[in-house]
């Protein structure tokens, strides 16, 4: 168990040096912007989309390793997959890190994983599910900022 802690540490340490779609998107057809104000995270996400899918993905801003590396891997993941695919992606990432007592493998989360230690540290829950939330607005099509709070 050990060393996968220190796998998964290696992924977020990883995308937190070298962020993945780090870049605003000149041709994004949604964005919205996150913040959270307990740790100061902030970000912006970009989304362009073509029919039902999220055909590009990226974002740009700053904060802690955790939500920088949270982003630079949920846009890897959301590319490419059906807005109901990211819908029930977000779902399954959110019980991940907040459900009391989860289900020992109950979604194909893939690399996202890597946040499931996460849930044993609350305050940087938010940090992790600031982009996720971001996301969200931008998909809805909801201007302003997406709060932590
Ligand atoms: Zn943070």
């Amino acid at each position: 168990m050990s060393d996968l802690r220190e796998l998964y540490q290696e992924v977020i340490f990883d995308h937190n040096r070298s962020p993945r779609n780090f870049h605003p998107l000149a041709d994004a057809d949604r964005s919205a912007d996150g913040h959270n104000p307990l740790c100061g995270d902030q970000l912006t996400v970009y989304l362009r989309i073509d029919g039902d899918r999220v055909a590009d993905a990226s974002f740009v801003g700053h904060g802690c390793a955790i939500s920088t590396a949270s982003a630079s891997l949920m846009t890897e993941a959301v590319k490419g997959r059906s807005l109901a695919e990211v819908e029930a992606l977000f779902q399954a990432f959110h019980t991940m890190l907040t459900d009391a007592a989860p289900a020992p493998d109950p979604h194909d989360l893939g690399k996202l994983e890597v946040f499931s230690g996460v849930r044993e540290f609350p305050a940087r829950v938010k940090c992790a599910t600031l982009a996720w939330h971001t996301l969200r607005n931008a998909l809805a099509g909801i201007r302003g900022t997406a709060q932590t709070e």
